[in-house]
């Protein structure tokens, strides 16, 4: 399907999508520190410090993307394409105590529906970077997502290292996903994860010229290991903070823990005045 031949319901879906996401920009404005995934002793600067709204609001979307950021060579200016970063955005930067739930390696119609109805009692919009092949077989997921305004990002087709993968297999995983993203939930995605946070200059490059920014996460709840859920709410409220994205899984084994989470954290995270919403991109 081309962009010209969008159906009436996917335009429905689309604007509901935009009406979801709130006033929040991905972190990267000048002067954000954050710790790099897997790596608790070094701060260092996050990538790209001119991608936030807020830190130049004066431009247009077609002025920043000409900004010279990373170094990775001459500005890309092909509209669909995004700046080439060398670390994964951490955080977000928004407007008071924002933080951003995402939900990884689903759909799984075991626990992603129970996922979404929670978020939908409370009213509130997350992230979810599905493979490919979770994707396809649970279109109806993505559709779901679609509807409820909550943003899908791309976390390959079939999970794996992409540190081992030649050039050629990274673009199939990725460019396959993208694809299966827009014929399900009715827009190609903007945000990329690497599995296992495991990133790569291949990766970053090839992610932008697909349009999609890399997303890390702040707080990992290591809901896989399956600690109990009550370990896993103790994770979420220390580690709730402004900016904060929490990092969580809907799929991959038993997510019966990750789903009763929910339902404790997102309240508690609520009452204490968190504003838990996705990130807003800047289209051009
Ligand atoms: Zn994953």
């Amino acid at each position: 399907m081309t962009k010209d031949q969008v159906p009436p319901r996917l335009l429905t879906r689309r604007r509901a999508l935009l009406a979801g996401a709130a006033a929040v920009t991905a972190a990267g404005t000048a002067g954000v520190f954050a710790k790099v995934a897997g790596d608790t002793d070094k701060p260092v600067r996050t990538a790209a410090p001119a991608a936030g709204a807020q830190a130049r609001p004066a431009l247009k979307p077609s002025s920043y993307r000409l900004q010279p950021l990373t170094g990775y060579g001459p500005p890309r200016v092909a509209p669909r394409r995004t700046l080439i970063r060398r670390e994964p955005l951490l955080s977000v930067s928004g407007r008071g105590r924002t933080m951003v739930l995402t939900f990884d390696d689903g759909p799984d119609p075991r626990y992603t529906p129970h996922i979404l109805d929670t978020l939908r009692e409370y009213d509130v919009r997350a992230m979810f970077f599905v493979c490919g092949e979770m994707a396809a077989a649970n279109g109806d997921l993505l559709a779901r997502m679609a509807d409820e305004g909550h943003v899908v990002g791309n976390h390959t087709w079939s999970h794996p290292l992409l540190t081992r993968l030649s050039t050629r297999r990274i673009r199939e995983e990725m460019e396959r996903t993208s694809d299966v993203i827009e014929d399900t939930y009715g827009e190609r995605p903007v945000w990329f994860r690497a599995p296992y946070g495991a990133w790569n200059r291949t990766a970053f490059r090839l992610g932008a010229e697909l349009g999609m920014d890399p997303l890390a996460w702040t707080v990992d709840t290591l809901d896989w290991t399956a600690p109990g859920t009550r370990t896993i709410v103790d994770r979420v409220g220390n580690g709730a903070a402004p900016g904060v994205v929490v990092l969580s899984h809907d799929a991959g084994g038993d997510r019966s823990q990750s789903v009763r989470a929910l339902r404790a954290y997102l309240p508690q995270l609520l009452d204490s005045g968190y504003f838990v919403t996705v990130p807003e991109r800047h289209y051009a």
